[in-house]
């Protein structure tokens, strides 16, 4: 890639549309932004330049926009502030690549089609993350554009931990365990050998804590387990889903409570996790403000099943040399990091009380925004890692580019 050379990076959900634009073969943080509220009353645009100061913003008060409108915006917005620079790729976030896809894939009509057949594994996801590929194949049809698939790192997984104990007809049909959040651990394996020598090579691992919240263990750097599972609702709690629950609870709702699917998906997406249990809010930092006993229980179990969830892959991995926080709760929460560091004593974890709780700007030892928050005896080192699954993606985007 030449200095004025840029990728973009596209991240879409049900609801939003999120950008990252990188000059330069050192994929340098140019801009980045959002169109939320697809759909709703209040779609609203704003971007930010590379210092994080906002740059630009659009509102359509009373008239939502869709997927396609909104790429549409996107690249006329991009089209006229690119200074200079020249968009050689587009990569994007992709929830699932099934079995196909163990990484980065240069999309074309073809490829955009076999993902689509793939929509039934990820219904809340995939469709909404291949509309923008669609759009620029119709709007800037000469770009690169690369799929980065959110299963693809834990494609490494031995084959024992993709299998669910289920007859082989049932497998074939794609029913096992594949895993998500991949390249939010992709990118924090990559980081994680400069962060703290000792960790390369060795056993780690991972929570990716925000919204959706799961676990990955590594062993150099390549997924060993992973605590989600066929879909993005097993494993631990997280803001609205519940996690992995006895499969027999989805019966009961069925045939007992006469529930039907839909009103399940609901249940079990929307309305369960930090959420459900606290009956208050599914973020983290409206429940440790609260007093409310069950905020407090919300939290209570989010910890209690990270522990139990820590000892599982410690378990696969045979041992345990370091853990990684990561994502919204897991780099602002240093209460809920005590808590879990507490409870994993048991694994020779020792916090630095002080470091945990002041964050990078005074931990003895921070790169970038990560930093250390293990006490120097701990037989575990603990670091806290910013997820960055955008600049992973450009980095995949830029190898294509070069292959
Ligand atoms: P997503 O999975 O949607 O990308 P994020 O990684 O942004 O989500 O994480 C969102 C979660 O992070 C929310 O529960 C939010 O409350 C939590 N969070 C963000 N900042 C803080 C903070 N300072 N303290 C505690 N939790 C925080």
């Amino acid at each position: 890639m030449r200095a004025d050379d840029a990728v973009i990076v596209i991240n879409a959900g049900s609801s939003s549309i999120k950008f990252s634009l990188y000059a330069g073969a050192e994929l340098a943080l140019r801009a980045k932004g959002k169109i939320e509220n697809l759909y709703a009353g209040q779609t609203r645009f704003v971007a930010q330049d590379a210092a994080g100061s906002e740059s630009a913003s659009h509102a359509w008060p009373g008239a939502p926009l869709a997927h396609d409108e909104a790429m549409h915006y996107l690249v006329q917005y991009a089209q006229g502030h690119l200074d200079g620079l020249n968009v050689v790729a587009i990569g994007h976030r992709i929830v699932h690549g099934g079995t196909e896809f163990s990484g980065p894939v240069k999309l074309d009509a073809d490829v955009a089609a076999r993902l689509e057949r793939l929509s039934p594994l990820a219904p809340l996801h995939q469709p909404h993350n291949l509309a923008p590929v669609r759009s620029i194949f119709a709007l800037a049809p000469q770009v690169l554009q690369v799929g980065c698939f959110d299963t693809a790192f834990h494609t490494a997984q031995p084959p024992l931990a993709q299998a669910f104990a289920l007859p082989p007809e049932i497998t074939e049909q794609g029913v096992r365990r594949y895993g998500f959040h991949g390249l939010s651990y992709e990118y924090i394996a990559s980081v994680l050998p400069e962060l703290d020598g000792r960790l390369a090579g060795k056993r780690v691992v991972a929570a990716h804590l925000g919204n959706g919240a799961s676990m990955c263990a590594m062993r150099g750097g390549r997924s060993v387990a992973s605590t989600m599972g066929f879909t993005a609702i097993d494993g631990l709690p997280m803001g609205t889903r519940c996690g992995s629950v006895d499969p027999g609870v989805v019966l009961y709702l069925m045939d007992e409570l006469k529930m039907a699917p839909g009103d399940i998906q609901r249940l079990l997406y929307q309305q369960s996790g930090l959420l459900g249990v606290s009956g208050i809010s599914s973020d983290m930092r409206t429940l440790e403000r609260s007093s409310d006993p069950r905020a407090k229980l919300a939290i209570d179990l989010m910890v209690y099943r990270i522990g139990r969830e820590l000892g599982s892959l410690t378990a696969a991995l045979g041992g345990l040399d370091g853990i990684v926080f990561s994502g919204g709760i897991g780099e602002n929460s240093a209460s809920l990091r005590s808590a879990v560091g507490r409870d994993a004593a048991w694994l020779g974890v020792q916090l630095d009380a002080a470091a945990n709780a002041a964050g990078p700007a005074a931990a003895a030892s921070a790169v970038g925004g990560a930093f250390r928050i293990s006490a120097a005896g701990s037989a575990v080192p603990v670091w806290v890692v910013p997820a960055n699954e955008e600049l992973m993606i450009a980095r995949h985007a830029q190898s294509l580019l070069e292959a």
